[in-house]
């Protein structure tokens, strides 16, 4: 049985101020939500910042938007896997669509980062989907598969089973257009399906979640579908009821 998860993508938002109040606020409403797995993705300064406000409950993960393929050295600006576990990280996105889009990220190198987040004791949330030039193409499963194969294809279907996947259509991210649960389910179950012909264990038991534009008003129909195992939040992860009304959905 896999358990939901849902995960908010703070994104480049907040301040001290808003972390611990943000912290405080999804803590107080955490008691109701008992069968389902919490993530935050503060940025980078932050992180300590939500570890402290968290004070030493597990109940609430902290995760990294992103990492560099270095372990350490003349690497100006950026951040290690072991500076993420040694800040008190659990998770870190890898291969989110705004890397891909603004950072030029490839599919190899969105490989290579999750391969370093798990050799580091990380579990990579890998973020796959299609654009809308994509998707009215007819190319949707292509670009999902190819995105995908580019990780098993470094890290062999073995080790996927120690991440997540969240299947984000671009065209969904940020802009107020919710993939139908239909068309989000179709691909959740063409991704397991996929997963299913390397290993019927690893497609059982993988977490796949939904990230686009979920809300409180439209999770429970998407968290619904039978293989959508939660959500990737953005911009609903910012405001504390809003992002608790998805984890209950997600209950
Ligand atoms: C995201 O950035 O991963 C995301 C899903 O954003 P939003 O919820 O704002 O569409």
């Amino acid at each position: 049985m896999r358990r939901p998860l849902v995960a908010g993508n703070w994104k480049m938002n907040g301040d001290s101020e808003s972390t611990v109040s943000l912290v405080n606020g999804i803590a107080n409403g955490r008691g109701d939500v008992t069968n389902a797995e919490v993530l935050i993705c503060p940025p980078y300064i932050l992180i300590p910042r939500a570890a402290d406000a968290l004070n030493g409950r597990d109940d609430i993960s902290l995760g990294a938007q992103d990492l560099d393929i270095n372990e350490s050295g003349a690497f100006t600006g950026q951040i290690s896997a072991s500076m993420l576990v040694d800040a008190g990280c659990k998770y870190v996105l890898a291969g989110h669509s705004e890397r891909r889009a603004i950072y030029g990220e490839s599919d190899q190198d969105v490989a290579a980062k999750f391969k370093v987040a798990q050799a580091g004791g990380l579990i990579p949330v890998l973020c796959v989907g299609e654009t809308l030039t994509e998707r009215e193409s007819g190319d949707t499963e292509t670009v999902v598969a190819r995105q995908l194969q580019a990780i098993i294809d470094v890290v062999g279907i073995d080790k996927l089973v120690d991440s997540v996947i969240a299947y984000e259509p671009v065209w969904a991210i940020g802009t107020g257009m919710t993939a139908t649960p239909e068309q989000a389910q179709d691909v959740h179950r063409f991704i397991r399906n996929m997963l299913s012909a390397l290993s019927a264990d690893v497609a059982e038991s993988m977490q796949i979640l939904y990230g686009g534009s979920m809300n409180a008003g439209n999770a429970d129909a998407l968290i619904g579908m039978q293989d959508i195992d939660g959500g990737l939040i953005g911009g609903a992860s910012l405001q504390a009821e809003s992002f608790l009304a998805i984890c209950r959905s997600a209950n």
